[in-house]
C-alpha cells in the first residue's frame, strides 16, 4: 500500500476547509493507503506561542480527527514532538541543506517580515518538515499551495542525500485532494478559509453549534447578480456556497431561485455534516485520545528508527 503522510498544524480553530480539504480525503483513503496523520506540534513553536494552548490544540486536532472518522487501527495519529526520530533526522538533514535554500522560502520571508525577533526554528522548519516526511518513507503528501515550496525542498534534500551518500530516502510526491481543494472565506470569498484569519466572520469552525453556522452562512458575502450559478471568477461568494453544498452532500447542487434559498440549503447540509462530528467529539475522553497518540507513536517508531539508522550509516556516524 502507498504510504501517505497528512500534516495538521495545531493552531486551533479547525474549520470546514480543513475537514473537506484534508480530513475527509484522509478518511476516504484509509482503505487504500497506509496513512499517518501527523500533528505538527513542533512547528507551533516557531512563532510566539502559549505552551498551554499548544498542548490543548494538539489534543483538539487528534480528537477532531477521530471524531471525523479517522480509524486509529488503520491510520496512525501522531504528534511530531512525540516521535524523537523526527528531530534526530532534522539535524542530519540540516547537514544536507543550505542556508540560502531555507532563507528563500516564501513562508519564512512572510512570517519573519514583521520586525521583532525571528526564531531560528522558523528558518529551519522546512527542513524539519522534510524530516517529518522522509523519516516515515512517505510516498505521498497532500499539500496545499502554501506548502508546495516546502515539499519541493523535501524532495531536493532526499535526492541530494541519496546522490551524495547512497540510496537512503524515498522521494515523496505532493498530491492534491480532488474534491473541495479550496473552501473560501465566507466574508471574503477571494481568500481561502483559514485557521489564522484575523476575523472568525468567514469561518465555520468544526465545533460551531448550528445557530452559529446559520448566522455565519446567512451573512456570507454574495453579489448583486441575483442568479445562482457556478462562476468563481465573477461570483466567488455564490460559487463557494455551491462548492460547499456539493462537497457536503456529495451531489451536484440543484437549481436555486434566490440566494436566501441557497443559503438555507447550505446551512442544512453543513449542520447535517457537522452534527455527528460534534457529538462524537463530546464523547471522546482526553485520556483515550492521549492513548491513541501513544499507540500511534509505538506503531510508527520501528520504521522511523530504521530510517535514522540507515541515514547515520550513510552519513558516516555508524558502521
Ligand atoms: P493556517 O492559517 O494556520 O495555515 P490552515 O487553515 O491553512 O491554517 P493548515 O493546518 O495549514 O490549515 O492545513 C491543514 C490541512 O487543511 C492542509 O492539508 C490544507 O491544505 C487543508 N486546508 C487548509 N485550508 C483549506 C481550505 N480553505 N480549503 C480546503 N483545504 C484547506
Ligand atoms: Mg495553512
Amino acid at each position: 500500500m502507498i504510504k501517505r503522510l497528512t500534516g495538521f498544524q495545531p493552531t486551533g480553530n479547525l474549520h470546514l476547509g480543513n475537514l473537506l480539504g484534508a480530513m475527509r480525503p484522509l478518511v476516504e483513503a484509509q482503505s487504500t493507503t497506509d496513512s499517518i496523520a501527523m500533528i505538527a506540534d513542533l512547528h507551533a513553536l516557531t512563532m510566539e506561542h502559549d505552551p498551554a494552548a499548544v498542548r490543548a490544540n494538539t489534543l483538539e486536532v487528534a480528537t477532531l480527527l477521530l471524531a471525523a472518522g479517522v480509524d486509529p487501527r488503520r491510520t496512525a495519529i501522531i504528534a511530531n514532538s512525540q516521535v524523537p526520530e523526527h528531530t534526530e533526522l532534522h539535524y542530519l538533514l540540516e547537514c544536507t541543506a543550505a542556508f540560502g535554500e531555507a532563507a528563500r522560502m516564501i513562508q519564512f520571508k512572510e512570517k519573519s517580515a514583521g520586525g521583532g525577533p525571528v526564531r531560528l526554528s522558523l528558518l529551519t522548519y522546512p527542513v524539519l518538515m522534510a524530516a517529518d516526511i522522509l523519516v516515515h518513507g512517505a510516498e505521498q503528501v497532500p499539500v496545499g499551495d502554501d506548502q508546495s515550496q516546502h515539499l519541493e525542498l523535501a524532495r531536493t534534500l532526499a535526492l541530494r542525500f541519496n546522490a551524495r551518500y547512497g540510496e537512503t530516502f524515498t522521494v515523496p510526491e505532493g498530491i492534491r485532494p480532488e474534491s473541495a481543494a479550496r473552501i473560501m472565506d465566507l466574508s471574503d470569498p477571494v481568500r481561502k478559509m483559514s485557521k489564522s484569519a484575523p476575523s472568525p466572520a468567514g469561518r465555520i469552525a468544526l465545533l460551531d453549534p448550528p445557530e452559529t453556522i446559520r448566522k455565519v452562512i446567512s451573512r456570507a458575502v454574495t453579489d448583486t447578480a441575483g442568479v445562482v450559478r457556478h462562476d468563481p471568477e465573477n461570483q466567488p461568494g455564490v460559487s463557494n456556497l455551491l462548492a460547499i453544498l456539493a462537497a457536503c452532500t456529495d451531489e451536484k447542487p440543484g437549481e436555486f431561485t434566490s440566494y436566501g434559498a441557497l443559503k438555507r440549503e447550505v446551512t442544512d447540509a453543513v449542520v447535517a455534516l457537522l452534527d455527528p462530528i460534534r457529538a462524537r467529539y463530546a464523547e471522546l475522553d482526553p485520556g483515550y485520545v492521549r492513548e491513541i497518540l501513544a499507540e500511534g507513536r509505538t506503531r510508527v517508531r520501528p520504521a522511523a528508527l530504521a530510517t535514522v539508522r540507515r541515514t547515520k550509516v550513510a552519513i558516516g556516524l555508524l558502521d
